[in-house]
């Protein structure tokens, strides 16, 4: 999910990065407020405040923690399945674990779908044994224990909504593709069940709303709008891929590509190069030997007084960071890697030297003028 790039790093567990994107904060302040000013002082009304508010605190830690626990049994089946998780990401709605590739067999996207539910249930089971060790002898950790014995299994269930991209709608569109052997068409079944939860949450949520309850009622109407959304990303991400796949970068490439010394100062790149050509990228070449790419977005970089001193060396990707295609490439794999590496276009290499560039736009004019034709 492209909107939650970034976010605060908080470490690494199994060699998968784990962050916080900003809109995890709502929630963590909602849940730890909820629980120290009604929730506890409801159903232990003897408690201090400051017992309640400590113990809401380590109850919403240990209810993200839960939530990462989630993600992170997704992850752990990926990754032994073969699929390199990017990173966990934390968020307003729970968590999201970025995968660099979509799994590729029905079989494994089932495994993987259905960890994180189980992890959460199994937790949820773990949490209500807590609570029965503990009732007699400690009563905020048994309150801590029942709450997030209660809302894992709450969060087991909700994953479990047959609608992609929820979990329940992979297992659903995993059963599906196994079936009848068609990735799109399933892809196509379980993000219009997708779309029709979110939808009865968008209107469930209205409803709410008129009936009063318009917090609660806003947040189901929000979710509801995620998921409708989510639904929608993903059936048009299966779509584009499936339309790229089978075609090759020499397709599409531009191949000629001007290029420029690495003596040229940023001003003559801007200038001479840049404005006059609506190009955004070059390859930096000398003795006909690559050193690296120059883009507008490097140019950018430097600030605007420095452009007459600085020169293209000093602006430009070096060719050992470069991430690079080849012609023979597959078109789905390229787009990939463009968003896996935040780039708008790559270099096409050929025997060591760049050959030509391919660039997010060429991918889009080669997907509209096949649309256009109805192929
Ligand atoms: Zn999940």
């Amino acid at each position: 999910m492209a909107m939650l790039r970034g976010g605060i790093p908080l470490g690494t567990i199994f060699g998968i990065s784990v962050r916080l994107h900003w809109s995890w904060f709502i929630i963590f302040f909602l849940v730890t407020w909820s629980l120290a000013a009604y929730y506890f002082p409801d159903a232990h009304p003897d408690w201090s405040r400051a017992t309640a508010v400590v113990t809401a605190l380590a109850t919403s830690l240990l209810f993200f923690a839960s939530v990462l626990a989630h993600e992170l049994a997704h992850s752990v089946v990926a990754m032994r399945a073969g699929i390199p998780i990017h990173s966990i990401t934390l968020f307003v709605f729970g968590g999201v674990s970025q995968m660099t590739r979509e799994p590729g067999q029905p079989e494994i996207e089932f495994r993987m779908a259905l960890a994180g539910p189980l992890a959460s249930l199994a937790i949820g089971g773990l949490c209500w044994g807590i609570w029965w060790l503990t009732r007699d002898v400690n009563e905020p950790v048994a309150a801590v224990a029942a709450w997030l014995g209660w809302i894992n299994v709450v969060l087991a269930v909700f994953n479990l909504i047959p609608g992609f991209p929820l979990d329940g709608g992979r297992v659903l569109r995993s059963i599906i593709w196994w079936r009848n052997k068609n990735l799109r068409s399933a892809t196509r079944t379980a993000t219009t069940i997708g779309r029709g939860f979110g939808y009865l949450f968008i209107f469930g949520g209205i409803f709410l709303v008129f009936f009063g309850n318009w917090i609660q009622g806003l947040w189901i109407a929000f979710i509801g709008w995620f998921l409708e959304n989510a639904a929608v990303g993903s059936y048009r991400q299966v779509a584009l891929h499936d339309m790229l796949q089978g075609h090759t970068v020499s397709e599409v490439m531009t191949r000629e590509c001007p290029r420029v010394s690495p003596k040229l100062s940023l001003e003559q790149l801007v200038h001479d190069y840049i404005l006059n050509s609506g190009r955004r990228c070059f390859p930096v070449v000398e003795n006909d030997r690559p050193l690296g790419l120059v883009t507008v977005h490097n140019v950018k970089a430097i600030p605007r007084g420095l452009w007459a001193v600085k020169t293209v060396t000093d602006a430009m990707t070096p060719f050992d960071q470069l991430k690079w295609v080849q012609a023979g490439d597959d078109l789905s794999t390229v787009l990939q890697l463009m968003t896996d590496e935040d780039v708008n276009q790559l270099p096409v290499l050929q025997d060591g030297n760049i050959v030509g560039m391919v660039a997010r736009d060429n991918l889009l004019s080669f997907i509209n003028t096949r649309a256009e034709l109805g192929m």
